[in-house]
């Protein structure tokens, strides 16, 4: 039998020495499995780790060219410090040692965590380790932290976890072995891409069918099936036109409702008290609703239970109530969401969006799925087999970076519910450790204190309003203004503010903001060129508003050149990362699981990693989770802590080989050989449920206990599904003034509460978009990343930079026909926020009143080691400049609003409007353009990257 290619020996001289270690990708949020061979400690090729449960041995380019990544010249070097009397932004540092550098950092954190804690914001970017970073926030007493979340997709995964315990995003994945008909809403191909990839490839190969909702046709849409070229932010409601069609056509699945959902729970009607819309209870909190087979009302529901799906009642105390079900009908299946009143908003015709929601029944009912394995649900019934619907949807971030996104996900997740098509053969199904109680029994931090931990974490999931995050007169505790009245269930923060607020000093200033891997200078902002004059804003006595500005990066980019001080960190190769169940796990539905990363190349530069420097901060700073009782420092550095640490007894940042023989999987004693025993496991650790505790966990006993065992959740009780969200109406009712607890004073406030926290999902139009002239500025615009960059990380990489270097305004042929443009033309785009200059390529497969480009390509000329005059800096662009953090209009007090999902908080990046003139000849070139940066201390900008040299 021949040696499979990739198998045989490569020629290699006798005086080389090979090695191969295995490691986790980071190249994206991936995290696929790596095998990396060496030689000489020179990194020779990666290649796709085949046993592994995320990518099975497949590598995209990205994931091939970390050896660029390695081989960057924009790598840091050394920690620097701002050259005395040189302004943020203009790149002159002085380099440092590691001993000042912390020494100052010390120095810094100490004086205000014994003062005011909230005087450091710290936030990060896509950093894989949120669960130190929470850590270390907490433990430092602030609750200014959180992760990119905010400004990507937090829309996604708050909607899934308020509605149905695991979400879109991380926290679930299609069962792309057995369904037959997929629907992707709204995803870029580069998102979730090697198993995304895998997955189409199973559907094409299983003939299922492949929908895609996306207003551009590029990568995974270029092979649906069917495209339906969506307008942008009008998902939500073809969603619920589906929903309207299901409903009036009696296609939905009554059991799973009835048993799974709180579809039958009975929902007061009181209008104008603060009970309206709350559940009706029991004594001990227990829901009520109407037991058919008893004619009854009950709490206690059990396998003999028939709860009324369709029922309005007195109840013995007088109040009227009816049941969640009977609220969805009333509100689905009048004409608002009927084919024919959304088709034309949509641009998708009214007998399109009948024949998918008959497409989508008729695989749910007429080609069910049933599995020969026997399970038991909570109740204590006893199923013979387990039965699927295999329509399996995901979505992204084209559903959730607009302010209508909260909604518009929990649009989707009602259609999922209405077909019975969650965590079943062939449908959506979570991964560990989800799912979780609806939403988690996590609280956000609500006060800090001087010198001490937070109690809680800084972020969390608010059951009421009395869970903000705000003091006795409504103003925000976090400098993001999250869980505050203007972005309550913000579960992700807004990074997006933090900058503005901090220099506004609204809610109060801040004294140092420490920033880990977030380009906040330049991609990661909305309104790029005001928020890096921001990161510059003085005082009158020339001190900067934004006093200390800590920037922590393995690279140069655009941000580094604003720090105070810079503190370097390693590559991904270089050092010690846990992908773990704690945080974002790379877990499979069948399988729990979590990953490492290692050293696998020698350090060549004064750099150190991020996570041992946050330890050494901790321990220096006596964090008591960091600190033994006699004052000593715990931990030697992050290796030494992953395998200590220990979240609850036998519960620590890493599942696999607990115990001390290294044998008890997820819970267990530390096992001071944990690390080898990854190494040695090719960098992960699965553990495959058994085929019982695979299906329908939020109401399978077997898995409930055992995930109650292992940490994934508090008590093995069901996990019921939320059509009708009581949190959310709680915010409605504090609206309206009649809420019995906290209620907001500003009218704004009061009047976004009211409108937007529906507890049934609901359509509306963008907040942008109400705010604009949308006949002067008539068309959308969007981003997407390629499948070969990752946001901005991959400028630096000479083999990726070869794809792709510049980029261009796609539009549709005939509206650039209509604006008088052809391919290729020099265009100013401008919005009611602001103007630039691009060239316009056009192709046919975008909606006509979209246009878009690739987000992040455009860089600043002289960051990531590029040339003043690269492609990236000259005909490349950002289209952030055309948007705002805040909404157009101010109040009648000055104030101005986040240009965010007014529920999460989610940036809303994809509400933007514009209009299109082309240039006057002669004009071209990227603007606005920022100038240069200058030369760096230790950074390398040579013309030609040679490898092998
Ligand atoms: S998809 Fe590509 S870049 Fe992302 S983790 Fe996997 S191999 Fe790496």
């Amino acid at each position: 039998m021949p040696i499979p290619a990739e198998d045989r020996p490569l020629p290699q001289s006798p005086a080389t020495t090979r090695r191969v270690e295995y490691s986790t990708c980071y190249m994206c949020a991936c995290r696929c499995g790596i095998q990396v061979t060496l030689e000489d400690d020179e990194l020779r090729f990666i290649q796709g780790t085949r046993d592994h449960p995320v990518n099975q041995g497949v590598l995209c380019a990205k994931g091939s060219a970390g050896i660029m990544k390695q081989r960057s010249p924009a790598k840091l070097r050394k920690p620097l410090r701002r050259k005395p009397g040189a302004l943020r932004g203009r790149n002159e540092f002085d380099e440092i040692e590691w001993d000042e550098a912390l020494a100052i950092v010390e120095a810094r954190l100490r004086a205000i965590r014994t003062t005011d804690p909230r005087k450091l914001a710290f936030f990060t970017g896509r950093d894989q380790m949120q669960a130190l970073t929470g850590l270390w926030a907490q433990q430092f007493g602030t609750p200014n932290w959180a992760a990119h979340g905010g400004f990507c997709s937090v829309n996604m995964a708050a909607a899934g976890l308020y509605s149905i315990g695991f979400s879109f995003w991380e926290f679930g994945a299609p069962d792309w072995d057995r369904a037959k008909y997929f629907v992707l809403w709204g995803v870029a191909e580069d998102h979730s891409s090697n198993p995304i990839k895998i997955g189409l490839d199973k559907l094409k190969r299983n003939r299922a069918k492949f929908v895609s909702i996306n207003p551009i046709r590029t990568g995974y849409s270029a092979i649906a099936d069917e495209w339906l070229p969506i307008r942008p932010g009008t998902d939500g409601l073809l969603a619920l036109a589906i929903v309207h069609v299901l409903l009036r056509d009696g296609t939905i699945d009554y059991e799973f409702l009835a048993r799974y959902t709180n579809a039958p729970w009975l929902v007061v009607d009181a209008p104008g008290t603060s009970e309206h819309g709350l559940f009706a209870r029991d004594r001990d909190g227990r829901p009520l609703v109407f037991d058919d087979s008893l004619g009854s009302v009950t709490s206690d529901v059990g396998i003999a239970t028939v709860p009324a799906l369709f029922k309005t009642l007195t109840l013995d105390d007088g109040r009227h109530v009816a049941t969640v079900m009977t609220h969805v009908a009333g509100r689905y299946v009048g004409d608002d969401y009927a084919p024919a009143a959304v088709a034309e908003r949509c641009g998708i015709a009214a007998d399109t969006i009948e024949r998918l929601a008959r497409e989508m029944a008729h695989v749910a009912f007429e080609e069910a799925i049933e599995l020969p394995i026997a399970w038991t649900d909570v109740w204590g019934r006893h199923h013979d087999k387990v039965v699927g619907r295999p329509v399996a949807m995901y979505a992204m971030r084209g559903i959730s970076a607009h302010s209508n996104g909260f909604q518009t996900c929990r649009a989707l997740h009602l259609l999922q519910m209405l077909l019975g098509a969650l965590d079943g053969p062939g449908n959506f199904r979570a991964r560990a450790p989800y799912p979780k109680p609806i939403p988690p029994h996590q609280l956000p931090a609500t006060a800090c204190a001087p010198g001490k931990p937070l109690t809680r974490a800084p972020l969390g999931f608010p059951m009421s309003p009395d869970d903000l995050a705000i003091d006795e007169h409504g103003v925000p505790l976090r400098i993001d203004k999250a869980y505050s009245w203007e972005s309550p269930i913000a579960a992700h923060g807004l990074m997006h503010m933090v900058i503005a607020n901090a220099v506004a000093g609204d809610p109060y200033p801040i004294d140092m903001l420490l920033l880990f891997m977030a380009n906040m200078a330049w991609n990661s902002a909305m309104n790029t060129g005001v928020t890096r004059d921001l990161l510059c804003a003085q005082n009158e006595d020339g001190s900067y508003k934004i006093p200390f500005v800590v920037v922590c990066d393995a690279f140069a980019s655009e941000t580094v050149a604003f720090a105070d001080l810079v503190l370097p960190d390693t590559t991904y190769l270089e050092r010690y990362d846990a992908i773990s169940l704690l945080d974002r796990p790379i877990s499979e539905p069948d399988a729990p699981a979590d990953a490492i990363r290692h050293p696998i190349v020698p350090l060549d530069r004064d750099v150190r990693p991020w996570q041992d420097v946050l330890i050494e901060l901790a321990s220096r700073l006596e964090f008591p989770a960091f600190t033994r009782d006699d004052g000593r420092r715990k931990f030697v550095d992050y290796r030494d802590f992953i395998i200590r640490f220990e979240r609850a007894p036998g519960i620590g940042f890493l599942g696999g080989w607990r115990g001390e023989r290294g044998d008890e999987p997820l819970v267990g004693a530390p096992n001071p050989r944990q690390w080898e025993a990854y190494e040695k496991h090719h960098a992960f650790f699965a553990y495959h449920l058994p085929d019982q505790l695979k299906w329908h966990r939020y109401a399978n006993r077997e898995y409930l206990e055992f995930a109650q065992d292992v940490g994934f959740i508090g008590a093995a009780e069901p996990i019921v599904m939320q059509l009708w969200s009581e949190p959310l109406q709680k915010f409605r009712l504090a609206g309206q003034g009649v809420y019995a607890g906290r209620q907001p004073t500003d009218a704004r406030d009061r009047e976004r509460l009211a409108t937007y926290f529906d507890p049934l999902p609901f359509w509306y139009p963008s907040l942008e978009g109400c705010e604009t002239d949308c006949a002067k500025y008539p068309l959308m615009a969007l981003t997407q990343r390629p499948m070969m960059m990752y946001h901005s990380w991959d400028a630096q990489n000479a083999w990726l930079r070869q794809i792709i270097a510049d980029n261009a305004l796609y539009v549709n042929v005939r509206t650039a026909h209509e604006c008088g443009l052809a391919d290729g033309d020099w265009a100013w785009v401008e919005s009611t926020h602001g103007k630039l200059r691009c060239r316009i390529r056009t192709m046919e497969g975008v909606e006509p009143g979209t246009v878009w480009t690739w987000n992040a390509i455009g860089k600043q000329g002289g960051a990531w080691g590029l040339a003043a005059d690269a492609p990236e800096a000259t005909t490349g662009f950002l289209l952030n400049h055309l948007i705002c953090e805040h909404l157009p209009k101010r109040g009648d007090d000055g104030r101005r609003i986040t240009n965010s999902d007014p529920i999460t908080g989610q940036a809303a990046w994809f509400d933007v409007r514009v209009r299109l003139t082309k240039c006057e000849s002669g004009e071209y070139g990227t603007a606005p353009c920022a100038p240069p940066l200058a030369d760096a201390a230790g950074v390398a900008r040579p013309a030609v990257i040679r490898w092998p040299e």
